[in-house]
This record gives structure tokens, C-alpha cells and sequence, in this order.
């Protein structure tokens, strides 16, 4: 049995999928060149062949443009200049055919790359991807790839990108289990938007599991049993039964109001990646959607930054299925952990204090204009809210603003509808920004905490990095003295303040963040109803006062032991 952290909550049995990437070495040798050629022509089939799979198999998920990429990949390896290139050179100079495939690429990736077009800068990046397919297949080793499931399947694997795990399809992938990975890693919350169970940090689990396995994965108690005896089975099918029974008894509380016991309204809201989250958003009965991540559009597009039309789109259908209730759409929160197939980010020694998010955005103008744009016309189709992640200075947030207004006012020029007006956000996730939230209150129209990066800066312990996880402390009184300000703050000039980090949905943070005076609490959609029930358990006027007599503990550990004293009681 191995242990883990439970990232989503679900219960899964099924056969394992590894995908274990191949570590290839090529070495240039002397061979037949009749061989090498037979060699290549057969991977290059078997290329193909993959390839066709995968845009057969997504093609009711992507969009025509998502899968032109795919088109962009055979016509690569059908192209005359890259066959004819590495047969000549097999022929020409007896070579095998891995080495003769690796220099045709090369100079193809060096050209692209040299290239002043971006569009034909990021062609290396597809050169890049079949090339190492079809290595692979010359090394007689098909590149796992999650795309190409199309069977009922655990994923196991040492870690999964988040892009990987948005590409996952819901029909076959009942679950996974990775060896890294920390609860707010990004792959994390995908899974949890898209409410597929995982595991993530099981320690030992590339070496414990096989391909082909049989395994229980339990992403409720955080644990994997490989090759399950017939009575574990029978146990764990009675367990996921009555689990599930509890879950589905939440069920009477969708159209019930979020209120304490003593009449204190709250909103709790849901988190979505993509647009497809929405319809459980809607099942889970949120009061509204508290943050859309939209980068996640710009991470499932493989073949540039999605257009003005198409961002417009994805927003404009959630605002409508949402109908009066308020949607939060966080502008492009790119970088970190969350990287573009299609751009390269310049090397940073600390991705995560580099130029991500607005930063990014306000050094890559068109970028961040366009989605102004498609917001702005989306924000004619219902309640629409923005968001700017990552915000440290109030110059930040005015230039943000007045980029926001300048694309506002040639819109309207242009007559193109609009709402009347938008309110327009700041994510508190820096420590500065919460310092000084008084401040940002007079400009900005709400915030949201984000905690999951909040803590991280408060405790310089990258959330990603499992030597320092025993300092990524939500409960550590410098995290909660952070949110406190950014509270009071908010509320000195009448603005709103939720919290859209994963500490939202925290049983134990739940009773604290509410005497603070937390006016909205945004999760995945599957905590929601389970974090309705909290709130109409509790009394907000005794919330206050827990509140109060945690803000004078000096540990986390304290804090935990008060708040469990408190809901034992
Ligand atoms: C956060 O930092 O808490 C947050 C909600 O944003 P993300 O997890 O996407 O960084
Ligand atoms: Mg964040």
C-alpha cells in the first residue's frame, strides 16, 4: 500500500497506464544503409499512425484550430525536404537512421528558430515533438502519450505537466497517481476543476507500480493499493459506494442558501479552468463562478495565443450558462509552473518571483489587449467581474486599468456591445499587495486571496518544491495576520474580499476565515456543497471571537489545536 496526497477526491479502480517518457540516447553509428532506411520508413508509418489516433481521438474536444496542429505534425513528418533529407544522408554517408533523423531536425529546429516570425519561431517547437516520436518508435519504445488513451486507465507517472492533465480525457482517465506533486500544484487543481481523481507525492510509485496493474487508487484517505486482493476489492467497492452515497446526499443542499445559523450571508462560489467545468459548477449549485483561471485556454491551444473570437467565445458561453450569476474571470496568470507550448519564456533563475502574470502581460501589451477586448464584448452576456493576478504595486494595477479603459473606449467608439460597467479585481497573493490593501481598496472594486501563492511568499517555500513543504504552513500566524489586513482593508472602503486559494475550502480554515469577516469563499466545484454544510453548522458570532483568539497564537500548530478544540465542542 502507498501513501499519498489526496489532490481531488474520488475513488477509482482500474488497470495502471505508466507514462514514463523514454530517455533516449542516439549514438551515430556506421550501418546498412538498406536497414536504416527500412528502419525509418516503418517509425515514420508508425508516427503517423499515432498521430492519427490522437486527432481522431480528440476531435470532438478540440477546436479546428487546436487541431490543426495536428495536420501541422504529419505534414512535418510526410515532408519531402525532411524524408528525402534523412534518406540521403543514410544513404549518402551509411549512418543509422536515429542519427540521420537527428540532423535533419536540427537544422530544421535551428531554422525555425533563427526565423523573425514568431509563427515560424514556434514551429521548432512541433519539429521538436515529432522528431522525438519518432525517435521513439526507432527506438522501439511509442512515446506514452496521454492523448492517445483511449481505454479505461489509472495514469501512473512521476509527474504530469498541467497541460498534460488538461488534455486528459474524462471518457477513459479514471483517475491518477503521480510521485510529485503538491496539493496546489497546478496539475493538482486541473484535476480537481475537471473532477478527476488523483494522488499526487506517492512516494516510491514509479518503482512500486507496472504498466498494466490493477490498482485501487483512494484520493479520499490518499492511498494506492497495487494488485488488490479479491477481499480488499469487495471492501473498497463498499467503501466507494457509501462515499459516494455521502456525496450525493450533499445534493439537497444545492438551491439552499449559504448562511450560518445566525443569518450571516456568504457566497462560496467555484473555480474553473475551462469553460467544459461549468456544467459542475452549475450541478454543485455555486452562488457564482469566484475565479475562471483563463490561462488555461492559453495552455490547451498548441499552436499560439487564442485569438480575440476565441477567448470571447469560451467566456461568452460560461457568462450565459451562469445566466445572473457573477463570473470572475482572472486575467492570463502565465509562468511558474504554467508554461505556453507555443512561447518560450526567457530562463529565470526564479521562475515563480520572475515575469509571470501581469507582469508578463504588461511587457507583452498585445497579449493582455486582446483579452481586454474579448471581455469587454463578453462582458455584454451576463455578470461579468476581472481579475488581475499577481498585482505588487498600485502602479501595477492602474496601468493594468488604464490599458483595460483605452481598449474600453475603442470599443464603445466602435458601438460594439458592452456592460455598462465591470468591475475590475485584484488577486492579494503578494505580500506587498496585502500590506498594503487599504491602499488598493480605493481603486480596486473587490479582491480575491489567493492563498495558494500568498502562502508561498509569506514562507519563501515554493509551493512545488517538496524539501520545503513543511513550511508551506496555511495556518502559520504570519499567513493569517496577511489575510486579516487584507480584510480589513478591503472592508475600510466597502469592497468585497474572497479567497479563491485552496485554503477556502478548508474545513479547518473555514470557521476562522468566516470570523475574520470573509465575505465570499471560492473552490473547486466538488467542495462546494460540503463547505455550504459547514457554513450553516456554524454561528458567525462565535466564528468572531475564535477568530480574534487565533490571531494571538504564535504557531501553526496552536492554531490548528484552538480551531479543532473549537469545532469539537
Ligand atoms: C492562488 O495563488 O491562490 C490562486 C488561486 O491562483 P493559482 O493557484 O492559479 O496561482
Ligand atoms: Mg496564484
Amino acid at each position: 500500500m502507498l501513501k499519498g496526497i489526496p489532490a481531488s477526491q474520488g475513488i477509482a479502480v482500474g488497470k495502471v497506464r505508466k507514462i514514463e517518457p523514454p530517455v533516449l540516447r542516439i549514438i551515430r553509428t556506421t550501418a546498412d544503409p538498406d536497414t536504416e532506411l527500412q528502419r525509418f520508413r516503418k517509425a515514420s508509418g508508425e508516427t503517423v499512425n499515432d498521430i492519427e489516433k490522437i486527432r481522431r481521438l480528440a476531435s470532438d474536444r478540440l477546436s479546428p484550430k487546436e487541431l490543426a496542429i495536428f495536420e501541422m505534425h504529419l505534414l512535418l513528418i510526410r515532408d519531402a525536404s525532411f524524408v528525402n533529407g534523412v534518406e540521403d544522408i543514410i544513404r549518402n554517408e551509411h549512418i543509422n537512421a536515429e542519427a540521420a533523423v537527428q540532423e535533419v531536425s536540427g537544422r530544421m529546429i535551428h531554422e525555425f528558430e533563427t526565423m523573425d516570425d514568431t509563427y515560424f519561431q514556434e514551429r521548432a517547437a512541433d519539429v521538436k515533438d515529432v522528431t522525438f516520436r519518432l525517435l521513439c518508435h526507432l527506438a522501439d519504445r511509442a512515446l506514452p502519450d496521454v492523448k492517445l488513451i483511449d481505454e479505461p486507465v489509472i495514469i501512473v507517472a512521476k509527474d504530469l505537466s498541467p497541460s498534460d492533465t488538461g488534455s486528459l480525457d474524462r471518457r477513459f482517465v479514471l483517475g491518477f497517481a503521480t510521485e510529485l506533486g503538491g496539493r496546489t500544484s497546478h496539475t493538482a487543481i486541473m484535476a480537481r476543476s475537471m473532477e478527476i481523481p488523483a494522488l499526487v507525492g506517492v512516494k516510491d510509485l514509479m518503482n512500486t507500480v507496472k504498466d498494466g496493474d490493477q490498482v485501487i487508487l483512494d484520493a479520499v484517505t490518499g492511498t494506492l493499493i497495487a494488485d488488490p486482493s479479491a477481499e480488499q476489492s469487495a471492501a473498497y467497492s463498499v467503501y466507494a459506494d457509501a462515499w459516494r452515497g455521502e456525496r450525493e446526499s450533499l445534493k439537497v443542499l444545492k438551491q439552499e442558501e449559504s448562511v450560518t445559523r445566525d443569518g450571516h450571508h456568504v457566497e462560496i462560489c467555484g473555480n474553473i479552468g475551462s469553460p467544459d467545468d461549468t456544467g459542475s459548477i452549475i450541478a454543485n449549485g455555486a452562488d457564482g463562478i469566484g475565479l475562471f483561471r483563463s490561462e488555461f485556454l492559453y495552455m490547451r491551444n498548441e499552436t499560439g495565443f487564442p485569438d480575440e473570437n476565441t477567448q470571447y467565445e469560451a467566456y461568452r458561453s460560461v457568462l450565459e450558462r451562469m445566466e445572473d450569476r457573477r463570473v470572475v474571470i482572472r486575467t492570463l496568470d502565465i509562468g511558474g509552473d504554467k508554461q505556453l507550448a507555443y512561447h518560450s519564456f526567457e530562463r529565470e533563475m526564479n521562475p515563480f518571483l520572475g515575469a509571470r502574470a501581469m507582469r508578463f502581460c504588461l511587457a507583452h501589451e498585445d497579449v493582455l489587449r486582446t483579452q481586454f477586448r474579448a471581455l469587454i464584448r463578453a462582458s455584454a452576456h451576463g455578470k461579468l467581474a476581472v481579475l488581475f493576478p499577481m498585482i505588487a504595486t498600485t502602479t501595477e494595477f492602474r496601468r493594468a486599468k488604464e490599458i483595460w479603459l483605452e481598449e474600453r473606449e475603442k470599443l464603445k467608439q466602435a458601438e460594439i456591445p458592452m456592460a455598462d460597467s465591470t468591475e475590475i479585481g485584484v488577486m492579494i497573493e503578494i505580500p506587498a499587495a496585502a500590506v498594503i490593501a487599504d491602499q488598493l481598496a480605493e481603486e480596486a472594486d473587490f479582491f480575491s486571496i489567493g492563498t495558494n501563492d500568498l502562502i508561498q511568499y509569506v514562507m519563501a517555500a515554493d509551493r512545488t518544491n517538496d524539501k520545503v513543504a513543511y513550511l508551506y504552513e496555511p495556518f502559520n500566524p504570519a499567513v493569517l495576520r496577511m489575510i486579516r489586513m487584507t480584510i480589513e482593508g478591503a472592508h475600510k472602503h466597502g469592497r468585497r474580499c474572497a479567497m479563491c486559494g485552496e485554503m477556502a475550502s478548508d474545513e479547518l480554515a473555514i470557521p476562522v476565515l468566516l470570523g475574520l469577516g470573509l465575505d465570499e469563499f471560492s473552490m473547486s466545484a466538488g467542495s462546494v456543497l460540503q463547505a455550504r454544510k459547514q457554513i450553516r453548522s456554524l454561528d458567525y458570532s462565535e466564528t468572531v471571537p475564535l477568530a480574534r483568539k487565533v490571531m494571538e497564537l504564535s504557531s501553526q500548530e496552536e492554531v490548528i489545536a484552538c480551531i479543532k478544540e473549537y469545532m469539537l465542542k
